[in-house]
Parts: C-alpha cells; structure tokens; sequence
C-alpha cells in the first residue's frame, strides 16, 4: 500500500507541500483538499495581482528580522530553503523573477497567473490529485491514521497529514483537538486611521524616510511613509502595524502616532538647519523655500500645524516659533483612532504555537505524523514578499519530511 499523504488547503503552502512531497517520494498518493472551487485564490491577489513572491535577502540572520512574529524559529529552516531556493525553483520551471529597487520579487511577467500556472503544472507532473469543494470539517485520529470528514459526511484516510489552511479558524480547533495551542489570531499589516485628519488634502503624498513611533510603548519603524484621505500608510506605517500587532489590538486601535518628518536630522541640527535658513533665506517666504526637502505641500502643512503664517518671510520667524517649527518636524502627534486593511497584503499574526513544533521537519511535537506550513502557524512578516516565502520554507520542509516512510 503506498503512502497516503494529505494536504488540507490549496493555498501557497499546500501547493508547494504537495509538490515537495510528490516529488521526492514518487511512489507516494499525493491529494490536496481544498474546500473552495478554486485553488491559489490568495496567490491571484497577492501584490495587488503581481504577486510579489519573495525578496531579495539571501543571509538567513538577516532575512528572519523581517518576521515579528517565528524570527527565531525560520532561523534553521531558512538555512535549508531561502529565497535563493524558491527562485531557483521558480526558474527550474520557467519562471523568471525580478527584483524591484526595494528588494521585493516578482514574476517578470507582473502577473500572478504566471506563478498560479507554474504550480498547478508542477503539481500535475508530480501526479499530486486535487479535490475541489473539499471542505474539511473534522479530523479524528484512528489507529494511526487521521481521519478526515468532509461537510457531507464522505472520509478520507491519510498516514501523513499536513494543514495548510492558513488562518481559518476552523483549522484552530482541530489543531487545538489535536492537542495544540493556538495563540490568539489578531490582523497584522494595517494602515492606520487618524481622527479629524488634518493632511487629508494631501493624499498620495509621500515622505522618503520618516520614523513612527506609537507614544508611551518602544514601537518604532523607519522608512517611506505615505499619507492616504484616512491617515497613514507606506512600509514606515506597515511595519509598524506589524511589530505592534498584538500591542495595538490590547490597545482597541487607539494611541498617538508621534512622527519624525526628518529623522536624518538630530534635534540640534533641526534648530540649526532653521537657523541658518532664517540667514541664507531672509526675504523668502516661508511657505516657498524648506531647508529639509519635504514635499512643498506637507512642508506647508507642517507650518500651519505649528501656528505660523506661509506667507511670513524666514527672517521674520522669532525663536519660539522656529523651536515649535523643529517640535512639529520631529515630534508631529496624531490620534490613532481605528486600522484600516492594506488591500496589497495582510495577514494574521497568531496560530498554532511555534513551541510544540519540531522545526527540522515542520512536524507536531505532540501528534506525530501532523505536519503544519504557511499562515495557520504563529509566523508572520512585514510586507515584500516575507509571507510567502514563509510558505514556500515551511511547506517545502513539510513535503520533504512527509514523504518518508518508516
Ligand atoms: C490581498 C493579499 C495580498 C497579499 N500579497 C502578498 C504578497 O504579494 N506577498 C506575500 O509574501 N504575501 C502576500 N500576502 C500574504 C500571503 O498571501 C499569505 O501569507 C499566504 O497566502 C499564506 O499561504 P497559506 O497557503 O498558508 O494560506 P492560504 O493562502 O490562506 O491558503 C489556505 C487554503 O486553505 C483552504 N482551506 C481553509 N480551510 C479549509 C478546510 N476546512 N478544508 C479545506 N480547505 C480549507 C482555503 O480555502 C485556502 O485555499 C497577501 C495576502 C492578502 C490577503
């Protein structure tokens, strides 16, 4: 009888699982259940339909700070499979990817049907089956099998079962039945609302490098910072977002966002820099020229939000006006009143506890034969590709310890 492997979900890492576990034991019954009619649905809208597949960080130490949540525990199983491997794998089967300025992966075709493609094509060369309208409603352990029961009472058996099913709350209770803790699942990569938003106007106007920190807590991420109708966005927010995840939902999406417009200035250079523009900038108004290249209108803005006339020349701004002008550049405070959802990638911080899982082969500590990958563990990454190549790693992993038989 050959070995029954299973693999609830037909997502990134169930695709990917299966594959990896077909291929490297051939003679093995590969079937991947997957409850809706159509499999890779995220990956179709991944990258705002470009799916950004991976990122350019080939040294595992560095590449596992971009997770806030399985940092340490993706640190062994990046050094078996990294982005160098998933774009070789990619390439093996006639998918190029690029690499954008900031390090995130795409197929060069900038289209996610390329990726949807290429695994549906190796999984059926690997004769991995695929069930549709698979909905998993239950799982039972008997005499060393798992048994699965489908919505409409029909089972499937499986000698090794691996869960792919990202978030889904169902898929906690059985990992939990099966003996597991599950770390209560919050939203990570938000954007954040900002009450009686004062920079609605600008919108779309973004800074390079700015720094976010949320008052009274050590959080704080740095980078382009983006100004949407609602209140911030762009990687600075996103990271943050990240990072705070779990701090932010105790805190119910209330607190006071504290910008740096210019974190590249110390305070001392700030008041200098001002200074000496009160000099070399005399008989121009203030609301033309800015020492600090900030986009004019936010520029603008800033000085409004500091109480002072655009319109008044540099030489006329007094000393106490230049130090709340140096306050607001660097200490700009807004009100956090709700998160929004980032249509290009979000996903959950929270699943199956990392603890009661044996890394080497991605198989549960406590239910031997239980193999997990993807989002439903306790792992997330901030945005650029992290998250998938999550998926790739662990199931990857997965597939290779499934496929052996004993
Ligand atoms: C809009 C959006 C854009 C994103 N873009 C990117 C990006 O560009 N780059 C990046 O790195 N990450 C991105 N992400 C995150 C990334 O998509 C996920 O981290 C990744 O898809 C997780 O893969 P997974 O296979 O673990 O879970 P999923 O992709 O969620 O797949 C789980 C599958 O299991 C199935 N399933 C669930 N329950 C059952 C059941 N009971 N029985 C049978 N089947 C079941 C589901 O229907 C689904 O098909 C994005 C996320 C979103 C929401």
């Amino acid at each position: 009888m050959s070995l029954k492997c299973v693999v609830i979900g037909g997502g990134a890492a169930g695709f990917f699982g299966a594959i990896a576990c077909a291929q490297k034991n051939p003679l093995a019954q590969v079937t991947i259940l997957e409850k809706t009619r159509q499999v890779l649905a995220k990956v179709r809208i991944s990258g705002g339909g470009r799916c950004n597949v991976t990122h350019a960080c080939f040294d595992p130490a560095q590449l596992v700070k971009n997770y806030p949540r399985g940092n340490k525990a993706l640190l062994g199983p990046f050094h078996r499979f990294q982005p160098r491997d998933t774009i070789e794998w990619f390439e093996k089967r006639g998918v190029m990817l690029k690499t954008e300025e900031d390090g995130r992966m795409f197929p060069l075709t900038d289209s996610s049907q390329t990726i949807i493609e290429c695994l549906m094509q190796a999984a059926r060369k690997a004769k991995v089956e695929i069930k549709l309208e698979a909905g998993i409603v239950r799982i039972e352990r008997e005499a060393g099998q798992f048994k699965l029961f489908l919505g409409d009472g029909e089972c499937h058996y499986a000698d090794r079962l691996l869960l792919a099913t990202g978030s889904h709350p169902l898929a906690f209770q059985w990992a939990a039945a099966l003996g597991h803790t599950i770390v209560p699942p919050v939203p990570s990569l938000f954007t954040f609302n900002i009450q009686n938003f004062s920079l609605k106007e600008l919108a779309g106007v973004s800074v390079e490098q700015a720094e976010a920190k949320i008052e009274g807590t050590a959080l704080a991420q740095s980078g382009p910072l983006l100004i949407t109708h609602w209140g911030f966005s762009g990687p600075a927010a996103l990271k943050l977002s990240a990072w705070g995840a779990r701090d932010l939902h105790q805190k119910g999406y209330k607190g006071t966002l504290v910008i740096n417009w210019i974190p590249q200035f110390l305070a001392d250079r700030a008041l200098s820099t001002l200074q000496q523009g009160r000099k070399k900038l005399a008989r121009r108004s203030l609301g033309s020229e800015n020492p600090f290249s900030l986009p004019r209108q936010l520029w603008k803005a800033l000085l409004i939000r500091a109480e002072i006339e655009a319109e008044k020349k540099w030489v006329n701004l007094d000393n106490a006006s230049l130090n709340r002008l140096v306050q607001r550049l660097q200490e700009d405070r807004y009100l956090i009143e709700g998160k929004s959802t980032y249509k290009q990638e979000f996903v959950t911080c929270g699943g199956v506890h990392l603890d009661e899982i044996n890394f080497k082969a991605m198989e549960s500590r406590l239910c031997p034969h239980l193999y997990f990958a993807g989002e439903i563990l306790d792992i997330d990454g901030v945005t650029g590709g992290f998250n998938f190549q999550n998926a790739w790693t662990t199931s990857w992993l997965a597939g290779q310890a499934m496929a052996i038989e004993e």
